[in-house]
């Protein structure tokens, strides 16, 4: 960039390297392209490198980056979400339990994650284990219908002893009663307060596999589209 197009890379460019990196699963050299940068790497790069850590499992090196992110005082509730689902996908508990303690002194309250889904010009809420929705008991048996009929299939494992904090996530119900109320031929489109976890990620996959249907779910970060089996992030987010 510098020798043939006479163009100073600025954070921006780093931050897609640093991206481009992660998702090639190389964190170590987009590790030493932030320890080499000649500028000083501002939030969007640790926030690059921590979703490179989250796809790639290494906890280590995304405290370091959530600890810079603290450090410039940027850090929001989804680099938390982001950073308790990494540490509940591979049943950290006590990751977990600094997590919350630390969200808890920096007074950041956790965003309930919640999801939506319109039916017949009607905004339908749900929340995590939800409570309150009119027909929940109809929803919660299409779900358990779904994974029964996924877990069939052998491609997913419920992970059994762990009873973490991912009971049943909110986008999990929204897709069953979007899948029990639209007509087979829509696309069912919902939105989530919060980035969306590995589990719950894998699952949309498998529903859209076994039930031909396309699902659409814009998350805090960006639009995941699932169509036969596969996600258009390419899992990547
Ligand atoms: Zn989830
Ligand atoms: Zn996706």
């Amino acid at each position: 960039m510098t020798e043939s197009h006479g163009i100073s890379p600025t954070s921006d460019h780093f931050t897609c390297m640093v991206d481009l990196f992660g998702r090639a699963g190389l964190l170590e050299k987009a590790e030493n392209l932030i320890d080499e940068m000649p500028l000083e790497p501002n939030a969007s790069v640790w926030g690059a490198l921590l979703g490179a850590c989250r796809i790639n499992g290494n906890t280590e090196l995304a405290e370091v980056a959530m600890s810079h992110l603290i450090n410039l005082g940027v850090v929001d509730s989804g680099s938390y979400a982001l950073m308790s689902n990494m540490y509940s996908d591979l049943g950290n508990l006590e990751g977990l339990s600094d997590v919350r303690k630390l969200m808890r002194q920096k007074q950041i309250s956790k965003t309930p994650g919640c999801s939506w889904i319109q039916v017949n010009n009607r905004v339908h809420v749900f929340t995590a284990d939800d409570t309150r929705h009119l027909q929940r008991k109809e929803v919660y048996e299409k779900l358990d219908k779904l994974m029964e009929k996924i877990e069939d299939t052998g491609k997913y494992v419920n992970k059994l002893g762990f009873s973490g904090p991912k009971s049943c996530h909110s986008e999990k119900l929204a897709v069953a009663f979007g899948l029990m109320t639209l007509p087979s031929w829509m696309t069912v489109y919902i939105m989530k307060s919060l980035p969306i976890c590995r589990d719950c990620h894998l699952l949309m996959k498998l529903i859209s596999e076994a039930t031909s249907r396309e699902l659409v779910i814009r998350d805090a970060h960006r639009f995941h589209h699932f169509r036969d089996g596969s996600c258009s992030c390419g899992d990547y987010w």
